[in-house]
């Protein structure tokens, strides 16, 4: 310690050297202010060498606030001096200007002691000067620790909670509150008992809540993690630990984290991949069903006859093939939604026909199959579908009678593979619609004659018209009310090598092949000229033709027909043409501008076979027809003229209140002729009267018809 120069003993020295012992900067002040004294930490703490400390201003040490500090502390000395000297906070300057924090405690000297009294400056200040550098840096760093922790806290999307162990909120943050809807004054009451309240009411499980709670109560150490539902759909994930303070458990710290949206995305992943997998049980189900009617497809069938063949061990393996009768008049009458409603019902009742374990299949449009292969017999259950599916059935409103052919082919020994067996159950079916649909028959290699016929057939009919072969027979017709025969039907006939074809055969065969438009005009042409003197008697007389809608499909037929009339000198006038209604249902309009034509001309339209179609008697009214023919099946109910009939009434009064004239085919018996006569229809035509003749009998089957006419007259 560097003296003043002028205390030089032992005792000084001492002082002195107490004094440099010291860690803390010692500085002996005049009552102005200046350094009289200073120990070594003094030099090393500001940077002087001891000479220049002293006299030093101790502003030049201290910051300039400090000398009011000095003048208190001079102030309180009068008062007593205190034992503890007051610590100050002050800033501190070293020799290099640099400023740094200090700790200053400054303490009078008091005027007797000898030591450094009798200043002439007044009395002695005694000041230690401590860096707190140290100190206010780990402040900071606290304090930076702190406002990150708060920021981080508030930043985090969890909601945080601290709890004492005493059950108390010891801290939160703004997500907490938010997140459990939580006012920000419950936290600062005593109780949590409100918290609680809020929380429980809004969960969806509030007892497993607590219960876990009450657990962690009782393991203070442990850690948790688990997922609270909530009453309104959202799902918090629920993360705890303790709070620990060195190795004490003070506390634990909950976090809350809304993962809905998470939980949301994760249930609808999990129902897409449960949707991906009900498609794809559905697609791997489409690839064996069919996906209307729900009954196996092809292929299931296919595999299952080839199986089916190569197993020795079973008895019998039968086919039935089976094809809807009229099928595309559904279609194209009342719709193709009513179409695939009628493929259903008779896919239903098919299904209903057959034992459980054996295949039914839809092959494909109106065809159907199905494979036997553990039902003894066979013909039994063809039998079956046949009459079940003949029950009727109300599809859209209309009342309708599916029908159907089916052909039944078995394995034998002979029974080369699949195709084979198929391919018999399709002549056989094929047969059956030959034979007038609406039945089963069983294959029979006859059947194949029958095949080959009919393609030999086919380029029979493509030469009947150049040969000659195709002619015309005549049916009267009768009027009851005029008591004689008004008008003939034309109906073709086919001599092949001198055989008669049925027209049921060859008429389809014709209407397939187009060969009907070749075959019509010629009929046309025909009776024309054949009746054209019988016409000409009476022009209340009248010539119906057939005419199918293959041929009103052509563009020039109805000029045709006129100037086929003209030419045979035929009035349009006598000119009925018959059409059955399906004309009327095809999506082509030309059609029903042939008709419209020919009755332009004066011809009349008759509506052929009604009543067996598919329509309703309410389409009847928007028709361009003038007469409609009642089918002989329904001229064949009446059996002993005694039963009521309604449908037979209905359909004349019907069609009179149209305007419309009535003719009834099939008439065979005196009974039906009296029924349908007391009913006022119009017109009649049966075997009753005459059979169809040829031109050349034509007066004798008049003469025939109308003497049958006077016979009837006189029963009553
Ligand atoms: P359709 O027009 O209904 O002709 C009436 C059919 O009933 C005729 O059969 C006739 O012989 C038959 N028939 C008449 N009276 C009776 C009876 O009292 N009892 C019974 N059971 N049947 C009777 P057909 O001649 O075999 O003609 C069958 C069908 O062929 C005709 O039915 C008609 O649809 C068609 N067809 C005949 N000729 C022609 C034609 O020139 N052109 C066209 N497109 N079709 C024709
Ligand atoms: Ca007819
Ligand atoms: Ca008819």
């Amino acid at each position: 310690m560097a003296g003043s120069g002028h205390a030089n003993d032992v005792a000084v020295r001492m002082f002195g050297a107490m004094l440099d012992a010291s860690p803390d900067a010692l500085l002996a002040l005049t009552g102005g202010g200046t350094v009289t004294l200073a120990n070594a930490a003094a030099s090393r703490l500001f940077g002087y060498s001891p000479e220049e400390l002293s006299g030093l201003p101790v502003g030049a040490l201290l910051g300039a606030g400090f000398q009011q500090e000095l003048a208190q502390i001079l102030g309180r000395s009068g008062a007593g001096s205190p034992n503890h000297p007051p610590l100050l906070e002050a800033q501190a300057i070293r020799r290099d200007g640099t400023a740094f924090h200090a700790e200053v405690a400054g303490s009078p000297v008091p005027a007797d002691t000898g030591a450094a009294g009798g200043h002439p400056d007044g009395p002695l200040l005694l000041v230690s000067v401590r860096d707190t550098t140290h100190r206010h840096a780990t402040n900071a760093d606290l304090r930076e620790a702190m406002s990150l922790l708060t920021a981080t806290l508030e930043s985090t999307a969890d909601g945080i909670l601290v709890m004492s162990r005493e059950g108390r909120v010891a801290g939160y943050n703004d997500n907490f509150l938010t997140m459990w809807g939580i006012p920000p004054e419950l936290l600062q009451g005593d109780s949590e008992e409100p918290i609680m309240r809020i929380i429980v009411g809004q969960l969806a499980d509030p007892v497993a809540f607590m219960g876990r709670l009450n657990e962690l109560d009782d393991n203070p150490e442990e850690e948790s993690h688990d997922v609270v539902d909530f009453r309104d759909g959202r799902t918090f994930e629920r993360y705890s630990r303790p709070q620990r303070v060195g190795q004490g458990i003070v506390g634990r710290v909950w976090s809350f984290r809304d993962v809905t949206p998470r939980r949301k995305a994760q249930e609808q992943a999990q129902q897409a991949m449960l949707d991906l997998a009900a498609q794809t049980e559905k697609l791997r189900a489409m690839a064996f069903q069919d996906p209307l009617t729900g009954l196996a497809n092809r292929a299931v069938f296919n595999d299952a006859l080839a199986v089916a063949l190569a197993e020795p061990r079973l008895k019998s393996v039968d086919v039935l093939l089976l094809d809807l009768d009229d099928f595309k008049e559904v279609n194209d009458i009342l719709g193709h939604q009513a179409g695939d409603d009628m493929l259903v019902e008779v896919a239903r009742r098919l299904r209903g026909c057959v034992p459980t374990a054996e295949v039914v299949a839809r092959l494909g449009g109106d065809e159907f199959v199905v494979l036997l292969t553990a039902s003894s017999d066979a013909d039994e259950i063809a039998e079956c579908i046949v009459r079940c599916l003949h029950v009727p059935v109300t599809i859209h409103g209309t009342l309708l009678r599916p029908s159907l052919s089916l052909g039944l082919a078995s394995k034998s020994q002979d029974t080369l593979g699949p195709s084979e067996l198929l391919r018999q159950a399709d002549i056989a079916m094929y047969a059956a619609k030959a034979a007038g649909k609406n039945r089963f028959l069983r294959f029979h290699p006859d059947m194949m004659t029958a095949l080959v016929q009919r393609t030999d057939m086919e380029g029979g009919l493509r030469l009947a018209v150049p040969r000659g072969e195709i002619s015309v027979d005549f049916q009267p017709i009768v009027s009851h009310r005029m008591g004689q025969v008004v008008q003939v039907e034309a109906l073709a006939r086919w001599t092949r090598a001198g055989e008669r074809v049925p027209p049921s055969v060859f008429i389809p065969l014709a209407e397939r092949t187009g060969l009907i438009s070749e075959i019509g005009i010629e009929v046309m042409a025909l009776s024309m000229v054949q009746l054209a003197g019988w016409l000409s008697e009476d022009p209340a007389r009248s010539l119906a033709v057939n005419v199918s809608a293959v041929q009103l499909q052509e563009s020039d037929f109805a000029e045709k027909v006129l100037s086929l009339a003209e030419a045979s000198g035929v009035s349009a006038y006598q000119l009925v043409v018959e059409v059955t209604e399906s004309v009327f249902f095809d999506d082509d309009c030309a059609l029903i501008r042939q008709l419209g034509t020919l009755r332009n001309a004066g011809a009349r339209v008759a509506l052929d076979d009604f009543g067996t179609g598919y329509s309703s008697l309410g389409r009847l009214q928007d028709l361009p027809v003038d007469t409609v023919k009642i089918d002989k099946s329904f001229v064949s109910m009446v059996r002993t003229g005694l039963e009521r009939l309604p449908i037979l009434s209905s359909m004349i009064n019907m069609a009179h209140s149209l305007g419309l004239t009535v003719t009834a085919e099939g008439v065979e018996t005196a009974a039906q002729a009296d029924y349908l006569t007391a009913l006022d229809c119009d017109t009649l035509q049966g075997y009753l009267f005459s059979l169809p003749e040829p031109g050349s009998r034509l007066v004798q089957a008049v003469r025939h018809a109308e003497a049958a006419l006077t016979a009837l007259k006189q029963r009553e």
